[in-house]
């Protein structure tokens, strides 16, 4: 067996494709069957006997390991990123292109003012697709905003984030307390994905009367800025997709009109200047105190430019989201 791949992920993979042959050889038993099918069984058929003779998992070409979320990803895979065809390199292009699309559709609008707040927020992937999360919309009165940071990169990453939007958007018609939401959520992304797939979050409900209820799921902490100092609510739970039976506290934050809520990804918060530092919670929560009672749009602007100076422009190696509610 191949050293490369862990025990139990070659198990994982030895019993999909297990799975896929017998879909396979039914699919070929009932007519008409086509010729794509006996290629993919034979396809099959070889990935297990590279399994038996220890050679799974390496590159066909360079013989080191292949990606291993390729490999969970489409078990078929013979060949690492560097030594793709053409051909291979164009569709993975494409597919890129494409789930981008998709993301970019996922986002809500810009702006939204609701039930008594402004939010704004900024999304900016390092790459073509994002692993962060980034929603906003009313429900039964309230402004529901989430923000989060899946693990990984790339497509995989940003299917998660498409994923915890789906679940999100349909928990928020069933009038949840935010608890049993964050519970409900956590369960379907725990049972639904790959060991060693999870989410950070921060999920909050925005009312009328400026009362602010979040959940946080292993997240960053979340800024008050308030007329007194700025406070960080760093309330923290486990991440989403951890344990399935994992439970989550609510914590309830109370507005004044012109106080303002920040959160962001690590994309921010671990970004680094040319001696290697990172940014840092202890600096945006300098930074941003001293921006009280500006507008979320300016907010945003301002914390982006103090990240740019810090950084002297060098371009992001993480994905990176910021959201900033105020209540009016
Ligand atoms: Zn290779």
């Amino acid at each position: 067996m191949s050293a490369t791949i862990a025990v139990a992920e070659q198990a994982y993979l030895r019993s999909e494709l297990e799975r896929r042959r017998t879909r396979l050889q039914s699919a070929l038993s009932s007519p008409p069957a086509t010729n794509s099918l006996t290629t993919l069984l034979d396809e099959v058929d070889a990935a297990l006997a590279r399994m038996d003779d220890g050679t799974y998992g390496l590159c066909k070409t360079c013989h080191d390991p292949i990606e291993h979320d390729r490999l969970l990803a489409d078990p078929l895979v013979q060949f690492c990123l560097d030594d793709l065809s053409r051909e291979e390199r164009h569709a993975l292009e494409s597919d890129l292109n494409l789930a981008a699309r998709i993301q970019q559709a996922l986002l809500p609008q810009p702006h939204l003012s609701a039930s008594g707040f402004h939010a704004r927020y900024h999304y900016a992937p390092a790459g073509l697709v994002s692993g962060d999360y980034c929603d906003l919309f009313q429900s039964n009165g309230s402004l529901i905003f989430l923000l989060g940071d899946v693990s990984g990169k790339g497509v995989a990453a940003s299917m998660l984030m498409s994923h915890l939007h789906a679940t999100f958007r349909s928990l928020a018609n069933v009038d949840l307390p935010l608890d049993r939401m964050v519970q409900a959520a956590n369960r379907i992304f725990a049972e639904s994905t790959l060991a060693g797939q999870y989410a950070t979050l921060i999920v909050g409900r925005a009312s009328e009367n400026g009362t602010v209820e979040f959940v946080s799921a292993g997240h960053l902490p979340l800024l008050h800025l308030s007329c007194s100092e700025p406070a960080v609510a760093d309330a923290t739970g486990l991440p989403l997709g951890m344990f399935t039976n994992a439970t989550f506290s609510v914590h309830r934050l109370q507005l004044a009109p012109g106080d303002a809520l920040l959160v962001y990804t690590d994309g921010f918060t671990e970004a680094l200047n040319s001696d290697g530092e990172e940014y840092g919670i202890a600096r945006m929560k300098s930074f941003a105190g001293g921006c009280l009672a500006k507008a979320p749009d300016n907010l945003i602007s301002d914390c982006l430019q103090d990240l740019q100076k810090f950084t002297s422009g060098t371009k992001p190696t993480d994905d990176l989201t910021l959201l900033a509610i105020q209540r009016a």
